[in-house]
């Protein structure tokens, strides 16, 4: 068995979405082994930071919230798929060759884990995507860019795969990983009512031999 950390590293210099100062994580040391008696740190975090999961609510007024997502949504078999050779972003027709099935969980693997464009010109799921990943009735997509989605207005891909119950995975690192068949282990911080939660992932290979 091999287990592979597909997670980006939380830290106060991290790509943040779009680069906004105001998405960094705060850390504040509130007790240290000088002062107290235990060393503690607090942590001011924006939910959507660094590898992590969006619930309906993110988009959808009055949409699910994060707890009310099955754990056997994003604790599954998944598929990598490499779309290193696509530029700008993952449209229906790029997807069409890789015969998706229902229920898979499919995770794009793009420039983004192998190029410095996270903050800015990053890869993402256009509308045609989305609503081809519905049509196939998959059941949770991830992405190794900090949101699934950017310059739509109206947020069609988001609610396009919120609207048919598929799980979105953002900010997963995925250089260094084939195409192929693995296990994931993704599940969230168990946050009442929130519309999202950072996420330890991990891609674990050759399960049978546990
Ligand atoms: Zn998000």
């Amino acid at each position: 068995m091999k287990i592979h950390d597909i997670s980006m590293e939380i830290s106060e210099k991290m790509p943040v979405y779009k680069g906004r100062n105001e998405k960094r994580p705060v850390f504040k040391t509130v007790n240290n082994l000088k002062s107290g008696l235990s060393y503690e740190t607090s942590l001011d975090i924006n939910m959507h930071t660094g590898t992590h999961m969006d619930a309906p609510l993110h988009m959808v007024e009055g949409g699910e919230t994060l707890e009310s997502i099955e754990l056997e949504k994003v604790i599954t078999k998944c598929r990598v798929i490499d779309l290193t050779d696509v530029s700008e972003k993952i449209s229906k027709n790029n997807l069409e060759s890789n015969e998706i099935q229902k229920g898979d969980f499919i995770l794009l693997k793009t420039k983004n884990s192998t190029e410095n464009i996270l903050e800015s010109d990053f890869i993402y799921l256009d509308k045609s995507g989305a609503e081809y990943l519905r049509d196939k009735k998959i059941k949770g997509v991830g992405i190794d860019s900090l949101g699934i989605e950017r310059d739509q207005p109206a947020h069609d891909t988001h609610i396009t795969l919120f609207e048919a119950g598929i799980v979105i995975l953002e900010g997963l690192r995925l250089d260094g990983i084939d195409e192929g068949e693995y296990f994931l282990f993704a599940a969230p911080i168990k946050i009442k009512g929130v519309e999202a939660s950072l996420v330890r992932a991990v891609l674990i290979e050759d399960l049978q031999d546990l």
